[in-house]
């Protein structure tokens, strides 16, 4: 991809941060965003709002080729993950299908403003070249002009085999990280699935080559099973694993007391909160203004299309916001976007995303803002949340370039990633 330069101006209002807004001209170099006047293309944005690149910090891109999947939806984690399991079996995850639901996760990240995708990627069948599953993953985020953060999860694997496999990925892959388009993590699926030996193994590999921890604790199931196979709650569990420390992102926390909050904070860990997924999956709504209050940095992730069908970041923002009151007290579109931005962005070690002060990496997002269904708003930021559900952004911006204008990829035609996925899954049908 060329290296671009970007003035973006005429924009109504330029979010900056959770708590900065400004009005004028945006510089943006390959950089990212500059102080100065710079050359190359001039983007007139009238009626329109700029906000940071959307940071999704919990997704499962692998699912995204199973959406909507009957037995899925109103059934307990017991019948839904044999459910899914089958259809991986069915459907036989490979690189393939790997780079072609990541695409489409992907792409529909970044039509919906999401620059950034924490894919938490579980499913690694016996036998699978999981080096080619990762890379496949790194290439569709790369042909699209995305940036990824690529998860190396587990889910009941065999912990010597996980901890090798994660070894390998990262030696191919960690050349590619060098100019932050692609991140790698490690992550255990919860201590409901994975052991001890997991855990400890995964974070070993994590020290070694400086990278990021995350898991999932605290839904329904997961305290569930933590007591009665440990006799304990799962963060009790996780902090005797050495997993309740900083650099560790801990998804969904839907049933936490506040004596475990407290212990959250002090221990430094962040959160994803996930409520389109907690909610259909019924594993209740995290108490995010607590979680919040207590000083816990919070991101925002949609899981994946298992158990939420939308990849719609701003859609779960939206979420977040109207179901906070029932939980504690409300939360501010404000508050709720941030955490889209920097709180996913701080979650991944990642301060230069999830903001446009002058120094972040130039990822951004213009939404057009002129239509009736923002008409009457008097408050336009916060009508980015309130108004217009399932809003998509004319243009996205990442690391300077454009790669959706005039809510069109740049990089690929939609219409084929769909038709790389359908005929992929359609292929196994036929066997
Ligand atoms: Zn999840």
């Amino acid at each position: 991809m060329l290296l671009n330069m970007l003035t973006i101006t005429g924009a109504e209002k330029i979010v900056i941060d959770e708590t900065t807004e400004a009005t004028g001209t945006l510089h943006v170099e390959a950089g990212g965003v500059v102080d100065h006047p710079v050359h190359g293309e001039t983007i007139d944005v009238s009626g329109c709002i700029i906000t940071p690149g959307l940071v999704n910090a919990h997704h499962h891109l692998l699912q995204s080729a199973f959406r909507t999947l009957p037995g899925t939806r109103g059934v307990v984690m017991s019948e839904w993950l044999p459910t899914m399991a089958a259809a991986y079996a069915r459907a036989g995850v490979d690189a393939e299908l790997a780079n072609a639901a990541a695409a489409v996760g992907i792409a529909e990240g970044l039509l919906s403003g999401v620059t950034t995708v924490a894919d938490h990627h579980l499913t690694w069948p016996a036998g699978a070249d999981t080096v080619a599953i990762a890379t496949a993953t790194a290439d569709a985020a790369a042909a699209l002009g995305g940036r990824l953060v690529f998860v190396r999860g587990s889910a009941r694997d065999d912990p010597q085999e996980a901890a090798a496999s994660t070894e390998e990925i990262i030696t191919a892959l960690l050349p590619r990280t060098v100019d932050g388009m692609l991140q790698l993590a490690v992550g255990p699926a919860g201590v409901h699935s994975d052991s001890r030996e997991t855990f400890e193994l995964m974070a070993e590999v994590a020290a070694k080559h400086g990278l990021r921890r995350r898991t999932q604790a605290n839904e329904q199931v997961d305290v569930a099973i933590a007591l009665e196979r440990y006799g304990m709650r799962p963060l009790d569990v996780l902090d005797e694993w050495g997993w309740l420390e900083p650099g560790v992102t801990i998804a969904h926390l839907c049933d936490v007391t506040d004596g475990e909050i407290a212990r959250l904070a002090a221990s430094g860990v962040t959160a994803t909160h996930a409520p389109g997924c907690d909610l259909p999956m019924g594993w209740g709504i995290a108490p995010v203004a607590a979680l919040r209050a207590a000083g816990i940095t919070v991101g925002l992730g949609t899981s994946g299309g298992g158990s939420n069908d939308a990849g719609h970041l701003l859609a779960d923002a939206r979420l977040a916001m109207q179901v906070a009151p029932l939980v504690g007290p409300p939360i501010a579109a404000r508050q709720v976007l941030g955490m889209a931005m920097a709180g996913s962005a701080l979650g991944l070690g990642r301060p230069e995303l999830g903001n446009l002060r002058v120094g972040s990496a130039g990822d951004l997002c213009v939404w057009d803002v002129s239509g009736v269904a923002d008409a009457g708003v008097a408050d336009p930021v916060a009508g980015l949340l309130w108004a217009s559900p399932g809003r998509r952004p004319r243009h996205v911006v990442v690391a300077g370039q454009v790669v959706v204008r005039d809510y069109q990829l740049v990089y690929a035609d939609e219409r084929t990633l769909v038709e790389s996925l359908r005929r992929r899954l359609h292929q196994q049908d036929r066997l």
